[in-house]
């Protein structure tokens, strides 16, 4: 029975035609063999979408298909069961399975491939097991993943005061531990599974998890009892072939091995296979690097334009040439340190790079011929790896050798050093260079991947295949010459094989050797001895060939993953000469330099300048600013019109910071940089409509993270800061959070505050260590032109008409605007705003209005007041300024 052209499993059709009258339950749905051993299926994975396969299909059936089908675009067709009613059922083919089973992974579902394990036998029913379980923390395929991204599957456990959370990346086995103060609300949990890029979050049932965790990752629930101590001490002493866990060095973190004990219960049930070899086990110590926020990782775009630009500061940075490189400088922007040695010791190995242009040009063409050998030994463990896999892990081997030379010949210990592990062991290459042809197919079904002479018996069983074709080719002709008979045929079918075919009329010149095997009307149909035992080399010596190729291929995995220990180790050491090598190669194209990076609390830039808006622009275009904060000048309130380049500004001097931080050279003529606990932004209007935040309160929720969680060593990084909302509150609030940032004894943190009050500039004068800094404009007449420079001191007026004629607002428009704002100037101007404010006394800045009040309000003796006069004061001039 065929349903759109496909032929349905034997097992499924046959069954009576179609009632559409109603939907049946999977488990109402009549006994059919199939059904039957799916239903236990089923049962054992009740969360996963059962992905039957059934012949040249993978089917779903009942919810399974109903969930499925809109999601993958496909018809929900169905079965049915008499009277029951009919079964929904949808399938893929199997060739072109990989493209759905991703759809269903990004769409959050889980997957169980109930595959067939037998072979196909005629008239019994195929083994049938569970191969897999796909979640989107569990894919290790390399048609799922990308070969810069990694997808951890995270395990968080709270406990005592703490959060343990382990993070298993699956393609490379390779788990880290580590533990937080503080409970699953802790921010530093969010900090952490983004930088971990946790694609699936594992909890303990009914954990209360705080909604900002779950963009970050699906959620999956696991009973409590995984996470648990003592058992994750077990497995783990297993899972790595150690006496005690306690030999892994993981004592200090028992809350972490507790989710450890998870992670590692929940991959194993997905069918992931993990080896002594291929399982590394890393300690993370929070306080080594520096904690980014989701808000610092967007604003500085380090992963994601948001810009029209399109670039972010990976995809500027990435001039690595392998994977593993790409990765590891994920890893460094995630992770800038704070230590001044750490951060020098790379820095330096960067600067060698960049002076060693030609080695370093020789060390990129060496690395391009080196694959994902991480990725790769993960897939030969799993027994997954095609012959392409294999082949790859051969030209990797092979590659190595040159890239230890050219990186020995940049001439510096600490690279030499790092190429000394670039190594493979040599049997491995030899083994595969012997093993496999120089291009294997993309898999091992039909054969063709071992190289002739690689080994005997399949080398006997080709020969043996190949010499019975020849035989039975000739054969008709011998026989026609041997027995005389010129109607003799050689024929084949799927019943008796090859037969000879003899026309009645010859039946008195058949050889006594000749064995009868059917009568037909005009002839009769004969074997021998000789064709039988050929005809079975040729039927089965393919499959046999095939089969013994396997078994090789197979058994240089678990050559490969053997030695899964040495090769993690080369390619940590690939990781690192990549992206150091990038690093140089970046900074050696765009003429950065190296920043003295050091304890102090100065950040002193010279010529800065933004690399994202500077390669946007093209060359020649950007102009580059200074920045200096020091002990003496702590806050710079940077003001200056819209669209001049505050945000600019504000973004570039982050991103210096951050390069610093991670080893990089940074894109300014001069550098020192003291080092920053953290750096915290807020910029530009964001609004959480999802979480029912306006742009307003979102903005005021990251400013208050910020003012908790900023320490004196902090850079604090405020763009429009009181914009959402009205004139006199923003202002007021814009000024207050200047003020605790230069009152407060804990804080006292660089920070530069741009906004459009240009009334805050006032602020200079009575904040010590506050600076006033502006976007210089060029008026000629109606027309501003934006130069793009910071200058010192303050501006003293908006442009926001100007601006908004740049933008193309009509003329009549503007000439209204204009006239309102002379209006509201002449009836409204500064001086009552600054008597409106709480504590008002030196925003009057910069227009020389004499009012009476104002004039009053310079002269009170603030000291002398008692607060309740200053109340009925203010009262007075209040009324006054309003009549
Ligand atoms: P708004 O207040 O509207 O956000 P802004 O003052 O923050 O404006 P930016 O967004 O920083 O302005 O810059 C506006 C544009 O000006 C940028 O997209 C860029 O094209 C240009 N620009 C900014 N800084 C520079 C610079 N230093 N050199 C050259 N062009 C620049």
């Amino acid at each position: 029975m065929s349903r759109g052209g496909r032929v349905l499993a034997p097992h499924l059709a046959g069954t009576p035609p179609a009632d559409p009258r109603h939907t049946v339950g999977i488990d109402d749905a009549g006994e059919t063999p199939i059904l039957r051993e799916y239903r236990a299926v089923k049962a054992g994975f009740p969360e996963a979408i059962v992905l039957a396969r059934l012949g040249d299909f993978y089917e779903m059936f009942g919810p399974d298909a109903e969930v499925a089908a809109p999601i993958l675009g496909i018809a929900l067709t169905g079965r049915n069961f008499g009277n029951a009613g009919r079964l929904p059922m949808c399938g893929v083919p199997q060739q072109t399975a990989v493209q759905y089973i991703r759809r269903l992974l990004d769409a959050g579902k889980r997957v169980a491939l109930w595959d067939q394990v037998g072979d196909v036998e005629a008239g019994r029913l195929v083994r049938r097991a569970v191969t897999r379980v796909l979640s989107a923390g569990t894919v290790l395929e390399d048609e799922y993943l990308h070969p810069a991204a990694v997808s951890r599957c995270v395990a968080v456990s709270p406990g005592a005061g703490r959060v343990g959370v382990a993070a298993l990346d699956v393609s490379t086995g390779h788990l880290e531990l580590s533990e937080l103060a503080g409970g699953l609300d802790t921010p530093a949990l969010a900090e952490t599974l983004q930088r971990l890029d946790a694609a699936e979050l594992l909890t303990p049932e009914d954990s209360a998890l705080p909604q900002r965790l779950l963009p970050h990752a699906a959620r999956t629930e696991l009973p409590a009892a995984l996470f648990d101590t003592a058992r994750a001490d077990e497995r783990l002493r297993l899972l790595t072939g150690t006496v005690s866990a306690q030999g892994l060095g993981i004592d200090r973190v028992p809350v972490a091995r507790a989710a450890a004990g998870a992670v590692l219960a929940y991959c194993e049930r997905a069918r992931v296979v993990l080896t002594p070899e291929l399982l590394r086990i890393e300690v993370h110590e929070p306080r080594s690097t520096m904690r980014l926020d989701a808000q610092t990782v967007r604003n500085l775009e380090l992963f994601v334009p948001l810009g029209e630009h399109g670039l972010s500061i990976m995809s500027l940075l990435d001039r690595t040439r392998t994977p593993m490189g790409a990765r590891r400088l994920r890893a460094f922007l995630y992770e800038p340190l704070i230590d001044v040695d750490a951060i020098a010791a790379r820095a330096a190995v960067v600067e060698t790079m960049v002076r060693a242009r030609d080695s370093r040009r020789g060390l990129r063409e060496a690395l391009t011929r080196v694959r994902d050998i991480e990725r790769l030994v993960s897939r030969c463990v799993q027994g997954t790896a095609t012959p392409r896999d294999l082949a790859a892990v051969r030209d990797t081997c092979a590659a190595l050798p040159d890239v230890q030379a050219a990186a020995e010949a940049i001439g510096d210990a600490a690279v030499s050093a790092s190429a000394r592990r670039c190594r493979a062991p040599d049997e491995l290459l030899t083994h595969l260079t012997a093993l496999l042809v120089d291009d294997p197919p993309a898999t091992a079904r039909d054969g063709g991947a071992v190289r002739p002479g690689a080994d005997g018996e399949l080398d006997d069983l080709l020969t043996a295949g190949a010499d019975a074709r020849v035989f039975i080719g000739a054969l008709e002709a011998r026989e026609r010459e041997r027995t005389g008979i010129r109607s003799l045929r050689l024929g084949y079918n799927r019943v008796f094989g090859y037969y000879i075919d003899i026309p009645n009329a010859q039946q008195g010149n058949v050889p006594a050797d000749y064995i009868r095997k059917q009568t037909l009307a005009g002839s009769e149909r004969y074997v021998t001895a000789d064709l039988k035992a050929q005809e079975t080399f040729v039927l089965h010596a393919h499959e046999r060939a095939v089969a013994r190729e396997q078994a090789l291929l197979h058994a240089a995995m678990i050559m490969v993953g053997a030695h899964a220990a040495d090769i993690a180790e080369a390619a940590g050491a690939l990781a690192g000469l990549d992206v150091t090598q990038a690093l140089a190669t970046v900074a050696d194209e765009g003429a950065w330099v190296r920043p003295r990076v050091d304890a102090s609390g100065v950040i002193d830039i010279v010529e800065g300048r933004h690399p994202l808006v500077e390669e946007a622009l093209g060359p020649g275009r950007f102009v580059a600013n200074a920045c200096r904060l020091d002990d003496a000048a702590r806050i710079i309130v940077l003001t200056g019109p819209n669209m001049a380049g505050k945000s600019t500004y504000l973004r570039q001097v982050g991103i210096i910071v951050l390069l610093a931080q991670i080893g990089s050279f940074v894109p300014a003529a001069e550098a020192r940089i003291g080092v920053c606990d953290r750096v915290f932004t807020r910029i530009g209007a964001q609004d959480d409509l999802s979480g029912g935040m306006s742009t307003f309160m979102v903005e005021m929720a990251e400013t208050a993270a910020i003012l908790r969680q900023a320490t004196g060593r902090s850079l604090v990084i405020l763009d429009e800061i009181g914009r959402g909302t009205s004139t006199y509150d923003g202002m007021s609030i814009a000024r207050a959070v200047i003020e605790h940032l230069h009152d407060a004894p804990h804080l006292n943190c660089r920070t530069l505050f741009a906004t459009h009050y240009h009334e805050l500039t006032a602020l200079a004068e009575r904040l010590s260590r506050v600076r006033n800094a502006r976007v210089e404009v060029v008026e000629e007449g109606d027309s501003v032109t934006f130069l793009h420079r910071i200058v010192d001191g303050g501006a003293d007026r908006s442009f926001g008409i100007h601006v908004a004629r740049l933008a193309g607002v009509p003329a009549s428009v503007l000439v209204r605007a204009r006239d309102l704002l002379a209006e509201l100037e002449r009836s409204r101007p500064l001086m009552q705003r600054a008597v409106r404010d709480a504590d008002q006394l030196t925003l009057a800045i910069s227009e020389p209005a004499a009012h009476p009040v104002v004039e009053e309000l310079a002269g009170l003796d603030l000291d002398a007041l008692s607060p309740l006069a200053a109340l009925n004061k203010l009262a007075e001039l209040h009324e006054r300024a309003a009549t």
